[in-house]
């Protein structure tokens, strides 16, 4: 049986960090596109913060270590996506408990709160082009199928299919019809975050 301890959850936060560096340019690339581009640079600044503050005092427990990247999601990115990243990754890791192992079955229930107060506190829902067009999917297949390629695939799919909606939240929602043909870079960003959780899985 697969069993996710606390050094997992590092690597996970890492694997995010890398995958933001590597996809800042594209990230701000999109929110240029629909918004004020600076997505891949506010994402940058606020992982980079959570490997710092990971290497500096680490957490003893799965659920520590995603409040710790919470918190400073919070507190070092400015814009939209600081308190909604941040309340994800504090939510799930305090429906996570205080165990220093987590099932799979466990994560992906804990994921699905942590997705439940993305949308309470942004007020969006699926099909707004958002972040959630990517969350929600990758969830719901991680709840169907414990499998973290499949939650990486739905939520890969997902960013690609907010590329034809109309933005319903966030700065994008101010451009109307005009954010239509364009794909979300939140919703990207959690396609990024999903697919480094696969990785940390399958290394
Ligand atoms: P800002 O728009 O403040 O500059 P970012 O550029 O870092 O912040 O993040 C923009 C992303 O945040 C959007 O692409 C979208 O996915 C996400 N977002 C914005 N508002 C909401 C909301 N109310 N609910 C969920 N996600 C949102
Ligand atoms: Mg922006
Ligand atoms: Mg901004």
């Amino acid at each position: 049986m697969v069993v996710l301890d606390t050094e997992f959850f590092r690597r996970w936060m890492s694997a995010t960090a890398a995958a933001v560096d590597r996809e800042a340019g594209r990230l701000t690339e999109l929110d240029s596109a629909i918004g004020d581009a600076d997505h891949g640079s506010n994402l940058q600044r606020g992982f980079a913060a959570v490997a710092a503050a990971l290497d500096e005092e680490p957490p003893g427990t799965p659920g520590a270590v995603l409040a710790l990247a919470g918190r400073q999601l919070i507190s070092t990115v400015g814009g939209a996506s600081g308190p909604l990243y941040g309340t994800l990754l504090r939510r799930t890791g305090k429906a996570l408990g205080d165990g220093g192992e987590v099932t799979p079955e466990q994560l992906a229930g804990a994921l699905r709160a942590g997705v439940d107060a993305v949308a309470q506190l942004g007020g969006a829902k699926a099909g707004d082009k958002t972040m959630l067009d990517a969350l929600i999917p990758a969830v719901g297949a991680l709840g169907q199928s414990l499998s973290f390629g499949a939650a990486r695939a739905a939520a890969d799919e997902g960013a690609l299919a907010t590329v034809p909606l109309r933005a319903h939240k966030g700065r994008a929602s101010y451009l109307g019809d005009r954010s239509i043909g364009h794909q979300d870079p939140g919703a990207t960003s959690s396609a990024l975050l999903i697919g480094a959780l696969a990785d940390t899985v399958g290394s």
